[in-house]
Formats: structure tokens, sequence, C-alpha cells
């Protein structure tokens, strides 16, 4: 039976990024058998246009009742007056828990052709291969109270709550043992364990739970000691395990390693490996219409879609073929051009990915 993939373009870039990576898709069904069923949907800013909220229903309901969503990027500045309980972001949010998808696979590889793109010197990130494994449905981002507050004296107080659960812990962090055990199994939990009481509790719980996995090396790292090493000797990370708002600043640092944003490709899964993928920027207002974004980092993702959510290994190094050929070849968009080299609109991007498949 056809495995069903649910498109949610969203806003900005994200609806021309999405149409190269369907390309991809397509060249996959016609020329290679791959048997998938599409259908989209809406979220984000154009969602709330549309139907007065940014994650209606009816996409929720075709987000359960797909095997795989492929997500461009959600925002922009026509939103950001709006209530946040009904800014896109809260869309996207709504999606991560709504399906429980826990589990925010973030990789930062390092592709040889672009060593002279990424800001820090060849030497120190050629080779580079990092997981980041964010936690994405508890911590801050969603703990209760929260809220911004009118104190006695008149003055306001704006207030979030940090707060893990033993069990959220524990499957975030057999999730990435999981994931270190197919790669060098070693394995960095970043915490503030000196300060925050919530992740004192984070590095014990990891610390108990890899009992379970004896060939895992684990190592803790406070967050600010994390930042510095991931500019200073970030080739010493192989998986990193951390809390939702430490993954999202971390990830967005080791994006830079590489050269650009608009690389890195995203996997968000469930304990049943169902899964969300996205590119992990967003929706770069300032690009959105110009033909002009990176789609290389949406084209990855269904890469790793077919690999971490509908088991299509052979396909999914199919595509990390083809763009490994265009970026032999020299193509290159703006945020990854260095001169010397073809420069490319997104969707010369995307043919040329397709052509090499
Ligand atoms: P951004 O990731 O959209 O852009 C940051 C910078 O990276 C910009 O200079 C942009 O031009 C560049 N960039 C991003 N994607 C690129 C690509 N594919 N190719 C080349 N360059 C690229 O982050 P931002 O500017 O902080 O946020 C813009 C909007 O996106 C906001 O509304 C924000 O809330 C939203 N956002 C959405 C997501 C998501 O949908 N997952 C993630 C982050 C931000």
């Amino acid at each position: 039976m056809s495995k069903k993939i649910l498109v949610l373009p969203g806003d900005g870039i994200g609806p021309e990024i999405v149409v190269e990576a369907l390309k991809v898709i397509k060249r996959l069904q016609d020329d290679f058998g791959l048997d998938v069923e599409l259908q989209s949907g809406l979220i984000g800013g154009c969602a709330y246009d549309a139907k007065g909220q940014p994650l209606p229903e009816e996409t929720l309901l075709l987000a359960k009742e797909a095997d795989a969503i492929l997500l461009g990027a959600v925002g922009g500045y026509k939103w950001e007056s709006l209530d946040i309980s009904v800014r896109p972001e809260k869309g996207l949010l709504g999606l991560r828990s709504g399906l429980e998808l826990f589990s925010n696979l973030r990789p930062a590889i390092l592709y040889p052709q672009l060593a002279s793109a990424s800001t820090l010197k060849a030497d120190v990130v050629s080779g580079l291969d990092i997981m980041i494994v964010r936690e994405l449905t508890g911590g801050i981002y969603f703990g209760q109270p929260r809220g911004i507050k009118t104190l006695d004296n008149g003055e306001r107080q704006g207030f979030n709550t940090l707060v893990y659960s033993e069990s959220e812990i524990r499957r975030i962090a057999r999730s990435a043992f999981e994931i270190a055990m197919k790669r060098d199994k070693r394995v960095c939990s970043v915490d503030k364990a000196n300060v925050l009481e919530c992740t004192e509790l984070w590095r014990e719980v990891v610390t108990d739970a890899v009992s379970d996995y004896p060939e895992i090396e684990l190592t803790h790292m406070y967050v600010d000691n994390a930042a510095m090493q991931l500019v200073k000797a970030p080739k010493q990370f192989d998986v990193m395990v951390t809390t939702n708002m430490f993954g999202d600043i971390l990830s967005d640092c080791a994006a830079m390693l590489t050269g650009s944003i608009g690389m890195l490709p995203s996997a968000s899964l469930d304990a049943n490996g169902k899964g969300m993928y996205e590119p992990i920027h967003g929706s770069a207002p300032d690009l959105a219409g110009k033909n002009e974004a990176n789609p290389l980092a949406t084209i990855l993702s269904v890469s790793m879609m077919l690999r971490y959510s509908l088991g299509e290994t052979k396909m999914a190094d199919r595509i990390d073929s083809a763009v490994n050929q265009v970026l032999d070849d020299g193509i290159r968009t703006y945020d990854i051009f260095t001169g010397g080299l073809t420069k490319v609109s997104t969707s010369q991007m995307g043919d040329a990915v397709t052509a090499a498949l």
C-alpha cells in the first residue's frame, strides 16, 4: 500500500523550496518506483489567513493519518503583530505536540565541497559530522505557567517555566543512544546542572538510562561550554542530546559551521518512527519570492524522511549522492557561493538535483 506524505509548504520561502523537493519525489516515483501518495495542507500564516488559525483542525487530522510530513517553513513580518496564540509558529508547535514528535534530529554535516563556505577555518570543520538530538515537546517552550503579568507596583513581569519529567528525559536519552549506536557510539548530554534543578534531574536520568547501552560512551557538558566547544573544536562531538531551548540554539550554531543554514535538514520523530521533516531554517522573509533560497535542506529532508520513516534507504542514498554530485559540479545557490563556481537560483538547484538523480 502507498505510504502517505502530507506536504505543508507554509509561508515565505516555504512554497518555493518545497516545490523543488517535490520535483525530486516525482523523479523517484517516475523512474525508481517510489510508492507514495501526496496530500497537501495549510499551516502557519497562510492557514491563519485562510482559516483564522495557524493549525486548522483538518491539517492536524491529515497529519495524524499520514506516514510522514514534509514541511517548508512558517512565519513572516505580516503576522508578527498577531496575538501569540495565533501566530504562525504556534501552528508548528501545535503539530509537534499534537503528534508527540519529541525527538528532533538535526545533523550538522560539512560537505567537503563546502569547507571554504564555512566561517571557520577548513581544518577545524572538514569532516564534521554531528547529530544534535533536541527534545522537542517539553521544556521551557511548553512549560506552564507562562505569560506576562502586572505586579503590584505596576511593573510588568514576563515568566516561563522550565519543566521536564523523568519519563520525558528518559525517552529522549534513549532516542539519542539508539542513534549513537548506528554511529560512533559517543553521546554528550548538554545541560546547565550547576544552576538549574530541572537539568540536574536531566543529568541524573540520562546517566541512569545509559546503563541499558553499555557500548555508549556518555559525557556531560554545560551548555555555555558546549557553545564554546562547538566553535572551538566541533569534531570532538558525535551525538549531542539536550533540552528544547538549548538544542534550538546549539543547532543553529552547528548549522553555521557547515557553511549555510540552507544546507541542513531535520527530522522530528514520535515513539514509532513517524516523523515530520523540515529544513532547520525559517521562512526567510528577506528571500521570499526571489527564487534565491537554497532548497537543499528541504531536499535532504526528503532523504531523511525516506530513511527514518518510510524504510526506503536506497532512495535516500540516491538523493544524498545526487546532492553530492551537484556540489561536485560546482553548482551553488548564493548562500554557499564562493566564486569561480556556477551560481544558480532555487529552481535551477532543484532541477540540477533532479537531473543528477
Ligand atoms: P530564518 O532561518 O528564516 O533566516 C535566517 C537567515 O538565514 C536569513 O538571512 C535568511 O535569508 C537565511 N536563510 C534562511 N533559509 C535560507 C535558505 N534556504 N537559503 C539561503 N539563506 C537562507 O530565521 P529568522 O529570520 O530568524 O526568521 C524568519 C521567520 O521564520 C520568523 O517568522 C520566524 O519565526 C520563522 N521561523 C520559522 C521556523 C520554522 O518554520 N521551522 C524556524 C525558524 C524561524
